[in-house]
C-alpha cells in the first residue's frame, strides 16, 4: 500500500502514520519530493488491513498495490491448476462441458434428460434441486428427492453431478449427492455459505455474482479456499448492465482475466448469460474460443414445459449440435 500525504501534512502527522506501520511490524519507506509526501507499506498488508488510514490527520488518500486475495491468485501459484471432480480433470487439456435442466423437476424429466447428456458428450449432469428463485411463488425445487434422482442418474449414466447449495444447512444432503457443488450468482457473496463449502472439500463452482467485479469475484474464492479447499472452479455467467436484450451481458473478456489473475480454472454459461436458447450455441463457442476450460448449457428434454429457464435451455436437438460444434473448436484450438 502507498499513503499519499496531504502537500500541508506536518511532520507529526507522518512521524504518526509512520509509528502506526510500525506497531503492526510492518516496514514504512518515506518519500519526500518537492511536491509530494508518500509513505510505503511494505509487508503482509492483511496486519493492516484494519486500519482505516485515510482518516488519519495528514493523510490525503491511499492506494492499495497488492491483492487482498492470496491463494486465489496466479502471483503465489504460476501454475495453472487442474481440478479433479472424480476423476474428470477441469483445467486440462480437454473443455468439461456441464448440461442439464435449470431444475431436477421430476424422476422421468431426470432421467430422460440424463441419457440426452451422456450421448452428447457432456462429462457432467447438472440440475437445481434448491432453486434460489426470484419469486417465492416459483417452484423452489425438490430438495432432497431432487437430489436422489440426481445420484440415480449418475448410477445409470456415470455422469458426474454437479447441483446448487443455497443455504448451510443443504450443504450436507447437497454433499452427500453430488459430486461438485454450484455457489450460484445471488450467493456469490454469502461468507457464511463460502466458508461451509470451503468446510465441506467438496469441489465447488463458484458462480460470478449478479454485478460482481473481479476482484470480489476472487475474494469470494478466496473465502472457500481459505477453510483449506483448494478446489474452486470460476463459473462467468453474465452480469447486470444496461442491455435487456439480453437477461444478461456475458462478460467473455472475465476469461482472459481471470486466466491472468488466477491459476484456477473458469467455465462459462452461455445459458443464463443471455436467456435466449438461441444464442447459447455462439456463446458457447466463443467462451471456448475465449479460452474458457469448460461450459455450463441448461438443455430440457422439452423447453416448453420447463418449469424454469424455459426460454433459454436447448432442445436434445440443439444441444447435439451445439456439443459436434464445441468439440470441433476444441479440437482446432488445440493446435493453436
Ligand atoms: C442455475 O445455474 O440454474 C442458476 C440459478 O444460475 P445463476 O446462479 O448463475 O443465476
Ligand atoms: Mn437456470
Amino acid at each position: 500500500m502507498v499513503i499519499i500525504m496531504h502537500p500541508e501534512a506536518t511532520q507529526q502527522n507522518i512521524d504518526e502514520v509512520v509509528s502506526v506501520i510500525r506497531s503492526r511490524g510492518l516496514e514504512a519507506k518515506i518519500m519526500i519530493g518537492e511536491q509530494q509526501k508518500i509513505i510505503g507499506v511494505i509487508g503482509d498488508k492483511t496486519k493492516f488491513a484494519s486500519v482505516p488510514v485515510d482518516a488519519m490527520p495528514g493523510v490525503d488518500h491511499s492506494v492499495e498495490i497488492s491483492k487482498s486475495y492470496k491463494l486465489a491468485s496466479r502471483e503465489f501459484h504460476p501454475e495453472s491448476s487442474v481440478i479433479d471432480v472424480d476423476g474428470v480433470a477441469i483445467g486440462g487439456a480437454e473443455p468439461v462441458i456441464m448440461a442439464g435442466p435449470c431444475a431436477v423437476e421430476s424422476r422421468e424429466q431426470l432421467l430422460e434428460s440424463a441419457e440426452i447428456i451422456k450421448a452428447g458428450g457432456a462429462q457432467f449432469l447438472r440440475g437445481g434441486a434448491y432453486k434460489p428463485r426470484t419469486s417465492p411463488y416459483s417452484f423452489q425445487g425438490l430438495e432432497v428427492e431432487g437430489l436422489k434422482y440426481l445420484a440415480e442418474a449418475r448410477e445409470r449414466t456415470g455422469l458426474k453431478i454437479v447441483t446448487e447449495v443455497t443455504t448451510v444447512e443443504a450443504i450436507e444432503h447437497v454433499a452427500q449427492y453430488a459430486d461438485m457443488l454450484q455457489i450460484g450468482a445471488r450467493n456469490m457473496q454469502n461468507f457464511g455459505l463460502l466458508k461451509e463449502v470451503g468446510r465441506c472439500g467438496k469441489p465447488v463452482l463458484l458462480k460470478r455474482g449478479l454485478a460482481a467485479t473481479l476482484d470480489e469475484w476472487l475474494n469470494a474464492a478466496e473465502y472457500i479456499m481459505n477453510e483449506g479447499n483448494p478446489n474452486v472452479v470460476f463459473c462467468e455467467r453474465g452480469i447486470r448492465t444496461y442491455e435487456t436484450y439480453t437477461r444478461n451481458t456475458l462478460d467473455l473478456s472475465a476469461v482472459a482475466a481471470i486466466k491472468h489473475l488466477s491459476h484456477l480454472p473458469i467455465i462459462v454459461d452461455p445459458s443464463h448469460g443471455t436467456g435466449k436458447w438461441r444464442m447459447v450455441k455462439p456463446m458457447a463457442l466463443a467462451a471456448i474460443a475465449s479460452g474458457a476450460d469448460g461450459l455450463m448449457m441448461e438443455v430440457h428434454p422439452n423447453p416448453a414445459k420447463a418449469l424454469s429457464d424455459g426460454n433459454q435451455s436447448l432442445t436434445p436437438e440443439h444441444y447435439r449440435e451445439a456439443m459436434a460444434a464445441v468439440k470441433k473448436l476444441a479440437a482446432f484450438m488445440r493446435t493453436l
